[in-house]
């Protein structure tokens, strides 16, 4: 049992790298975890203390004894992705795994939806996946290997009221991934998106004010009426499941599985 545990957990990703975007924070940095854990080399990327971010970039290369690098690019300017992806595939040596996961949210009815929050969250949730992969797939193609994972949502399968722009944007996303499926299928190429429910991060906790606002409700309400209301189990789930399913998406055994949109959502979408 133990030795089962320690082939499927140990550095299946050797040799390996990756980036993942918005990696700083919450399910990216789940992600990034999981992923160097299982060996690979990590591009971490997004914004925050300089110091904080220092720090997480050492201990992530030193606790899993991989190279990990840090780009600062803003996910909302085209040049500044193709620059990162760039950057890693020179400092890294190749870029085999691509993680879209930066991204961000506004809660409000669509007559008072801030103009700049569409575009910011169209920019930043949608269109940073289409700069980071048009730059990412040449290599990819060349080297016959590819896993890209788009960081969706079960917002990119369903809807809820006041998230015009997520929710667009996060459908968005479930379409590119079917696309880039197809053109990378014969060059060893896998896309794939994870669409998680609720996860408790920082993105969750900052909308429960305006959530709570936009429902004329309180905020334990949000939490239970609206945040945990679709999902079956009634939990949270966390980040490092995220990171574990990106593992395996990222593995030689997932090798066929391609153009799929996998709800993590605690049974929300199976209604
Ligand atoms: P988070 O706020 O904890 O982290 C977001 C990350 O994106 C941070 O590292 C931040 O610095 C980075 N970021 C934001 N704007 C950026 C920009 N312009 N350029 C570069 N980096 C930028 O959020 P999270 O909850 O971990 O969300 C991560 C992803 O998961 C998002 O795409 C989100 O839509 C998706 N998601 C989250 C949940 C959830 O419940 N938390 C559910 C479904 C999907």
């Amino acid at each position: 049992m133990a030795a089962a545990t320690m082939a499927a957990s140990g550095p299946i990703l050797k040799g390996r790298s990756a980036i993942v975007t918005g990696s700083t924070s919450g399910i990216g940095l789940g992600i990034a975890r999981s992923l160097a854990a299982a060996g690979a080399n990590i591009m971490l990327n997004g914004f925050g203390d300089k110091a904080e971010i220092e720090k997480t970039r050492s201990s992530v290369g030193s606790e899993f004894n991989v190279k990990c690098i840090y780009s600062g690019a803003d996910m909302s300017k085209g040049e500044q992705i193709a620059d990162m992806v760039q950057t890693a595939e020179r400092d890294l040596g190749s870029v085999d795994i691509l993680v879209n996961n930066a991204g961000i949210q506004h809660v409000a009815p669509i007559e008072e939806f801030p103009l700049a929050k569409w575009d910011a969250i169209i920019a930043i949730n949608l269109s940073a996946a289409f700069h980071s992969i048009r730059a990412a797939i040449p290599g990819m193609k060349k080297r016959k290997f590819g896993r890209i994972i788009n960081v969706a949502s079960a917002h990119g399968l369903v809807a809820s009221p006041f998230k015009s722009a997520y929710v667009a944007a996060k459908h968005g996303i479930v379409g590119l991934t079917k696309v880039i499926a197809l053109e990378g299928a014969e060059d060893g190429i896998t896309s794939n998106a994870i669409c998680p429910g609720y996860v408790w991060t920082p993105l969750v906790e900052k909308q429960i004010d305006d959530q709570a606002k936009s429902h004329g409700i309180s905020r334990e309400q949000v939490i239970r009426d609206v945040l945990l209301a679709p999902q079956a189990m009634k939990r949270f789930a966390t980040s490092e499941e995220m990171g574990a399913l990106a593992v395996f998406l990222s593995s030689d055994a997932a090798a066929s599985l391609t153009g799929a949109s996998i709800p993590v959502d605690g049974g929300w979408t199976a209604h």
